[in-house]
């Protein structure tokens, strides 16, 4: 089975979180064949992502969707980082600034969306003003239920103009969570990384873990799936969310654009310098430069 249909939350399905499984992982692998996997499916990536760049017809756009320390991050710099920056950016999404909340919730989301030939990865997303917004009361009931269906109408328009979207959840366990927690504290090095919010939306675990499952219930699609990734262990995270990547890319069929130069005239041209070339390297020999 493939990693797509294995993880993919169907359309119309109601997802149940605590019947899937955050250390899950692929009986195929332990971590050292998954590390060499996820390596050899990382080079595959880099192919591919120099097919859609040079087609230039359609991009892709990747939401990334996490609790705290759930490993967006590490996702982020170990399958995307390897992508070569000209044709990819990723989008970290905070609080909205005075001037983002001033406009309705997807005008700071529509700015960052992925041009022809490029990919965008982000790094929370308009699924926090149904996320946080929610768990939070931001905003009020009648305003957060019906930006599932904006949602859904904002990704079809995006989807209709050729971005394919792909959306992940990374999901862990609480337990997994402090394990986390504990290591930044640990270390003074990633003291930085902690905030006390952090702790605080822990408390409401149960609540955004609803949140998150009513999300994913309503949200899934065909054309914008949702997938939700057993992420406690980080090593089949990355395997799974470069599987589901190399997968999606494989089925556009994409092919490089015929060129748009007279390649016969480029060659001739091309062995005509060729000589002058020659002719150059004979007349300095002679004349002993
Ligand atoms: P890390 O995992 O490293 O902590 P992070 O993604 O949590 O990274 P932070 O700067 O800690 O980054 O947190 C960003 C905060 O912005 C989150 O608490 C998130 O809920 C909040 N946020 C993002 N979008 C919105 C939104 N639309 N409305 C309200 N809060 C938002
Ligand atoms: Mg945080």
């Amino acid at each position: 089975m493939s990693y797509r249909d294995r993880f993919r939350v169907e359309e119309g399905a109601i997802v149940d979180l605590e019947k899937i499984d955050p250390g899950g992982s692929d009986e195929r692998h332990g971590k050292k064949s998954a590390v060499a996997e996820t390596a050899r499916l990382s080079r595959k990536l880099q192919e591919l992502q120099y097919l859609l760049y040079a087609e230039n017809r359609r991009s892709l756009l990747i939401c990334l969707q996490a609790m705290d320390a759930g490993g967006k991050d590490g996702a982020i710099r170990h399958v995307v980082g390897p992508l070569n920056p000209q044709g990819v950016r990723v989008y970290s999404f905070k609080e909205p600034s005075a001037q983002e909340a001033a406009h309705d919730f997807l005008w700071r989301i529509h700015k960052q969306v992925p041009p022809r030939g490029e990919i965008a990865v982000f790094n929370r997303s308009h699924y926090e003003d149904v996320l946080v917004a929610r768990v939070r009361n931001l905003v009020p009931e009648e305003v957060w239920s019906r930006r599932y269906r904006l949602i859904n109408d904002f990704e079809a328009n995006l989807i209709a103009g050729g971005t394919h979207i792909l959306k992940f959840f990374l999901h862990i366990s609480s337990g997994e969570q402090l394990k986390r927690f504990k290591k930044r504290l640990d270390d003074p090095t990633r003291h930085w990384k902690i905030s006390l919010a952090d702790y605080t939306e822990r408390d409401v675990w149960a609540q955004y873990q609803q949140a998150y499952a009513e999300a994913l219930s309503r949200t899934s699609t065909a054309q914008a799936p949702w997938f939700v990734i057993p992420a406690d262990r980080k090593w089949f995270r990355n395997l799974a969310v470069s599987n589901i990547l190399v997968e999606t890319l494989e089925s556009l069929d994409m092919a490089f654009p015929p060129p748009t130069a007279d390649i016969e005239e480029v060659r001739r041209r091309y062995h005509t310098a060729m000589r002058g070339e020659a002719k150059a390297r004979e007349g300095r020999k002679v004349s002993g430069r």
